[in-house]
């Protein structure tokens, strides 16, 4: 017998490895900021060709390395920022791992140019599958360059799992953003396939929030600041009217490292709690600083979840700060704005911590309240979405009888058109017909009726354009920008002429007849959060999720009143739709109700 176990050669090692850090071009980009960011750099700027996919170049004027020091860099395991394993509770650094370089090396080709101020000449390394193919000197300026070409040339399989363009470059403009949100005293731009997509100079946080979230959250951003012996935290959170449909504009930094948690976001919802409805989402950016010792950055291999020695006494503090930020600002007098006073008094809150009090403010019942409220918020949530179901699957409804064809027959006999319609609560549409009455609420119905008509237009039949007389302009975040100019193609079947018009910023030609003119802007504005909203519905392809939201966003909204006529076309298209019964996003549009049952409830 022989024996059977071998060692696998370096370069398939790194590969294997690779896969934690690397998953997608995104994440290159996040690992080369980061040590662009830890080498002391004040301007960073990053190049895209593909979507990442053929080119990531991240180019900085920070310190550079040595001939030496260029070549360890990519060893697996080589890094400048950690010595022993004490060093690692106190990490100021955001990279430490010595990780990010050799992952790079080992699934792609990487050109890397460095040049030390001390030094007379800089290194030029080339490195294919882990190896360097080329090391010379060069002529260079003072930093690095870092390029990553062809990611995944050596691993087709990872290759193929790449996503769309326009979804690889989405996640490329999310890393940016986060690394960029969090140094604002250090400039930044991107520049993706040749054109700028943003140019962030150096300033304050304010400032950089409004350059990358848009201009809209100008004097709109409440400043939260609280400062304890235990924990700093300062940012800003937007006011309530800001609050969006989709959870984009939120992010958590621990120092300084942006952090995805559920539970602090969830302190901070709470502290929202009264001000905005609750399917909105409110923007914040908020630095929570504390001692490295108290935190496990070390649980995730990209860093992005992170483990608080005590995350009860976070919680507290976050959604104390935000409270009183928003309290302070008195933002909406009318509402009631009652400080919690039991985090008020919490010691957390009012005074440094030491152990003990620790210990003791864990076991408080407020940290009991927390996880139950927490609790009932999700059943309630639950509930809701039960009850809808019930409602619209139960077997007595009579949506269940019978198919879209039969729906059809029975609901639109043409002795019903004599009946005049009804408005109810500016809400719902009452329908008599000879054996009862159907009710349908108006926005669903009509989310129905624009969602196939926009099906068809996308089909083959464009929907006529109505040109603007005088012509919009329409500047967007540079987010919002890249994700526009992706789906203009599709918008001009729907009716949408637009034109890409410099950096951020569009033209609108023209709009479907249906949009009233003065409104074009807002109605593509509202169009985008729409379909940032089912963006993370991963199983629609780019022209469902748009059809579904120029229909959510088209469709007549409760409060709006309705004519004899409008009624009359709302209730004639439903049931000539190819399935009337539901939205597309599945809530029914109408409800049968059964005069003969009616009859018997009423014992009759
Ligand atoms: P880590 O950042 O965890 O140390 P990396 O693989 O990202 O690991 O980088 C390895 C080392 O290469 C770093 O510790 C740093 O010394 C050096 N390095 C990487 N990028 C740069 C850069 N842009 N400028 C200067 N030094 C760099
Ligand atoms: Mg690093």
């Amino acid at each position: 017998m022989t024996d059977i176990i071998q060692l696998l050669p370096d370069n398939i090692a790194n590969q294997i490895a690779a896969g934690e850090v690397i998953q997608r071009p995104g994440s290159a980009v996040k690992e080369l900021l980061e040590n662009a960011v830890d080498a002391g750099a004040d301007e960073i700027k990053l190049i895209i060709n593909d979507a990442g996919k053929s080119l990531v170049q991240v180019i900085d004027n920070g310190r550079g390395m040595s001939s030496t020091d260029a070549r360890m860099a990519f060893e697996r395991h080589a890094t400048s920022k950690i010595r022993n394993i004490d060093d690692l509770f106190k990490i100021k650094t955001m990279g430490f791992r010595g990780e990010a370089l050799a992952s790079i090396a080992a699934v792609a080709q990487v050109e890397l140019k460095t040049k030390r101020e001390e030094d007379e000449s800089g290194t030029y390394i080339e490195i294919e599958n882990s190896k360097v193919v080329i090391q010379e000197p060069i002529a260079a300026n003072k930093g690095t360059s870092i390029a990553m070409k062809n990611l995944f040339f050596n691993v087709p399989a990872r290759r193929n799992f790449l996503k769309s363009n326009t979804a690889e470059l989405r996640h490329i403009v999310e890393e940016f953003t986060r690394v960029a949100m969090a140094f604002p005293d250090i400039f930044f731009s991107l520049q993706s396939n040749g054109q700028e997509v943003f140019h962030l100079e150096k300033g304050s946080l304010k400032q950089r929030i409004v350059q990358i979230l848009g201009n809209n959250y100008n004097a709109k951003l409440v400043s939260v600041q609280e400062q304890t012996d235990y924990l700093n935290i300062m940012g800003f959170v937007g006011k309530p009217e800001t609050a969006k449909k989709t959870r984009g504009d939120q992010y958590i930094f621990v120092n300084n490292r942006f952090i995805k948690s559920a539970y602090l976001n969830h302190a901070i919802m709470n502290a929202f709690s009264d001000l905005i409805s609750k399917d909105s989402y409110p923007m914040y950016a908020l630095f929570i600083d504390l001692d490295p010792a108290q935190l496990d950055i070390n649980v995730h291999p990209t860093k992005q979840e992170i483990k608080f020695e005590d995350d009860k006494i976070v919680y507290a503090f976050v959604q104390a700060a935000v409270k009183h930020a928003l309290a302070q600002f008195s933002i909406t007098p009318t509402l009631d704005f009652d400080l919690d006073p039991t985090i008020e008094r919490l010691d957390a809150v009012s005074k440094p911590v030491s152990a003990e009090q620790k210990s003791s403010t864990t076991s408080s019942s407020l940290y009991q309240a927390f996880s139950q409220k927490n609790q009932a918020h999700l059943i309630e949530r639950d509930s809701n979405l039960q009850h809808w179901k019930d409602f619209y699957e139960s077997p007595n409804k009579p949506q269940q009888q019978g198919g879209s064809g039969h729906d059809k027959q029975i609901l639109h006999q043409p002795a019903d058109t004599l009946f005049p319609l009804l408005q109810l609560h500016q809400t719902y549409i009452v329908k008599q017909r000879s054996n009862g009455f159907v009710l349908i609420h108006q926005q669903n119905a009509h989310e129905r009726i624009l969602y196939e008509k926009y099906a068809h237009a996308v089909a083959g039949k464009p929907i006529a354009t109505q040109q603007s007389l005088f012509p919009t302009t329409l500047e967007l975040s540079a987010t919002d920008a890249v994700l526009l100019s992706e789906l203009l193609s599709d918008m001009k079947e729907l009716g949408y002429q637009l034109e890409h018009f410099g950096q951020h910023t569009f033209v609108i030609q023209g709009t479907p007849a249906d949009v009233d003119t003065g409104n074009e802007k807002a109605a593509i504005e509202k169009m985008l959060e729409q379909y940032k909203h089912f963006s993370s519905e991963i199983k629609f392809s780019k022209r469902e999720k748009l059809l579904r939201s120029m229909a959510a966003q088209h469709a007549i909204k409760p409060g709006a009143s309705l004519t004899q006529k409008e009624m009359q076309n709302i209730a004639d298209e439903l049931f000539l739709c190819e399935t009337p019964n539901s939205t597309p996003g599945g809530k029914p549009t109408f409800m049968n109700f059964d005069k003969s049952e009616m009859d018997k409830m009423f014992g009759r």
